[in-house]
């Protein structure tokens, strides 16, 4: 994409010459990568690229979209250097400073919508490791009467989470803290037990080797422990205490870590039996735990 004065380079051209810099760059959907950060340059949809093929984007925006197309070559997330990403249909602002939301954590949503769609009374949810705030807020878009306490041990994700939010509109009903896991925040004056609690936590052993793009993102969101059970240990030994009875433990676990994650939760004795669920990949990916005493 060489950027002489002579230079025409339509919309289409530098589409086709960016998916194929990609491709060899090792990126996973190049095309929809190049179409991403294209239509972050023109600030359009992704979509009306395909009306504008011929148009030739200004000298600042090829300079621009040059400048980000390097980066993503070279590993960086385009969720980062865009700052946002979709979630469920909702558009989340996105910081270096927090996980990108991924399809596969779509699945405590969904749950945690049907566990709170059963109560005939308004429902209360903790969403811990809140990262961006993407579970939490979603189902509180979703459930106008569910009040939420989002928690991150990270005051830099607690912000961002507040800021989502507050872009969603339900910050009337959610409470972005700074607390580790469990441990209840001080400042928090809604209900001592929960009808849900979600978590995606990090669960990635400390010597695994992670995909590059994912090196880009906060190692305190993935890393727990030589096994990476640190954190999912935790919150099912300390679950039922925060649990009502009859309340869902929403777990996200990596892959093969379901039968580790199913024997603590009956081991505690607090849960039935749980419920694995498999993620798109058809890897087992969630659980659901319901407080039986
Ligand atoms: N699913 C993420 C990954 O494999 C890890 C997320 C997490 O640790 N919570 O990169």
């Amino acid at each position: 994409m060489k950027d002489s004065p002579k230079s025409k380079w339509s919309v289409l051209e530098l589409l086709n010459w960016t998916k194929e810099y990609f491709r060899r760059a090792g990126l996973a959907q190049p095309r929809l990568a190049g179409e991403i950060l294209l239509a972050h340059v023109l600030e359009c949809e992704r979509i009306q690229l395909y009306t504008r093929f011929d148009q030739v984007p200004s000298a600042t925006q090829r300079r621009a979209f040059r400048n980000l197309v390097l980066r993503a070559g070279g590993g960086e997330p385009v969720a980062y250097l865009i700052g946002r990403k979709e979630f469920y249909s909702l558009t989340f602002k996105i910081t270096p400073g927090v996980l990108i939301p991924r399809p596969e954590t779509e699945i405590l949503v969904a749950e945690a919508l049907a566990q709170l769609s059963r109560l005939t009374r308004p429902g209360s949810m903790w969403d811990v490791c809140t990262g961006s705030g993407c579970v939490g807020i979603t189902v509180a878009v979703h459930i106008p009467n569910v009040s939420v306490l989002a928690t991150d041990i990270s005051p830099k994700a607690v912000a961002l989470a507040a800021e989502n939010a507050a872009t969603h509109r339900v910050d009337d009903r959610l409470c972005c803290c700074v607390a580790d896991l469990l441990d209840r925040p001080g400042d928090w004056s809604g209900p001592v037990c929960f009808d849900v609690i979600t978590a995606n936590p990090p669960y990635v052993a400390d010597g695994d080797e992670v995909a590059r793009a994912v090196l880009h993102e906060p190692a305190l969101a993935l890393r727990a422990g030589p096994d990476g059970m640190r954190c999912l240990e935790a919150i099912i030994r300390d679950a039922p205490q925060v649990l009502a009875q009859g309340g869902a433990l929403l777990l996200e676990f990596g892959c093969g870590q379901a039968d580790k994650v199913r024997d603590l939760i009956v081991a505690g004795g607090g849960f039935a039996e749980p419920r694995i669920i498999r993620d798109q990949q058809n890897i087992e990916r969630a659980a659901v735990a319901i407080r039986s005493k």
